[in-house]
């Protein structure tokens, strides 16, 4: 594991290091609690905090409740406190205020490793329900609830102009008639493969459609962006049992100011894609003053349940 260890004592310190290091832990060790907890606040692959107390249990327990404030679903922290025998109250209160373990002086090397390793299991499972609650199955992309809460932090500290970028496969429905089901499967993962890691947010929204979200761009670079992808995933051939296919995308750009919300940027995203598909498909559309509003698209169902922008199209497009 990644361990921030705070020891006031030098010598406490580096015994507990050793410990540790010799276990093949990656170990950042700290004398000053608001050093330990700024690193334990930035560097979001440490995942364990050791706090080997020496004083003043109260502030112990204090700092062990600021690192529990630090860990959240998506970052699971072990917090262990090592400290003198203390009555059980105050193992108790430990608990309470976020540690997961007291371990009392003198150490023991082996109880420690135990508890490491239980973290460690348990670490391995909480990373494991993220991926589930998180990653859509087939592609591996964020989903949509992933898509939702992540974008919605971004927009709520947005000091510049952010945009969105949807997709839709084009005649998505044929591919599957003609070649199956899991070959549609296939074209799914390709055109996620083109999109992943392309924009800060990359999602899979449902069905064959994906949003791409990208921070402090304007309108051209977003334009641009999609323009990249469309052509990436129009040149791509997928494998079908020895014959290529290829698929095409459509997309939708907006653009939205600091302050404006996931909802609004998504639907008119959704609408400039409306235009795209209108306009013939394997194509890109940025949403502006001539873009037709979600509730008169013919064929296109735009309905806002909370900030679930739901979006039915379409069949009418074609
Ligand atoms: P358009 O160009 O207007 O977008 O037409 P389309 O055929 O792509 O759109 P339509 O909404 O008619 O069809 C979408 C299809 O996507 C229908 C559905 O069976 C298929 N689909 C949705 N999710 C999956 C999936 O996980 N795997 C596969 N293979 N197909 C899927
Ligand atoms: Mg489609
Ligand atoms: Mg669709």
């Amino acid at each position: 594991m990644r361990v921030v260890l705070l020891a006031s004592l030098y010598k406490s310190g580096e015994a507990v290091g050793a410990l540790l290091e010799a276990r093949r832990h990656d170990v950042l060790r700290f004398s000053e609690p608001e050093r330990a907890l700024g690193k334990l606040e930035t560097d979001q692959a440490a995942n364990a905090f050791i706090v080997v107390n020496c004083g003043n249990i109260e502030k112990a327990i204090e700092t062990c409740w600021d690192a529990r404030l630090m860990a959240s679903f998506e970052r699971p922290i072990y917090i262990g406190l090592v400290a003198r025998p203390m009555p059980s109250q105050v193992v108790v209160e430990a608990l309470d205020c976020g540690a997961d373990d007291v371990l009392q002086m003198p150490l023991s090397s082996d109880e420690l490793y135990a508890r490491l390793r239980s973290a460690e299991r348990l670490n391995q499972m909480q990373m494991q329900l993220v991926k589930m609650a998180t990653r859509d199955a087939l592609t591996g992309l964020l989903n949509r609830s992933a898509f939702f809460s992540r974008s919605e932090k971004i927009c709520r500290v947005a000091t510049r102009p952010f945009a969105a970028i949807m997709a839709d496969i084009d005649h998505f429905k044929a591919v599957n008639d003609r070649y199956g089901h899991a070959a549609g499967d296939k074209a799914l993962k390709a055109v996620a493969e083109c999109l992943d890691g392309r924009a800060e947010v990359v999602a899979r929204l449902g069905g064959e459609e994906f949003v791409l979200l990208l921070p402090a761009s304007g309108a051209s670079s977003a334009r641009r962006v999609a323009e990249e992808l469309r052509s990436a995933i129009a040149g791509c051939e997928i494998d079908i049992d020895g014959a290529p296919l290829r698929v095409t995308c459509s997309f939708g750009v907006a653009v939205a100011e600091p302050g404006a919300t996931i909802d609004d940027l998504l639907r008119r995203a959704d609408s400039a894609l409306y235009v795209a598909k209108r306009d013939g498909r394997n194509r890109v559309a940025v949403h502006d003053a001539e873009t037709p509003s979600p509730d008169t698209h013919p064929g296109s169902v735009i309905r806002h349940a909370g900030n679930r922008v739901e979006s039915v199209r379409r069949q009418a497009v074609g």
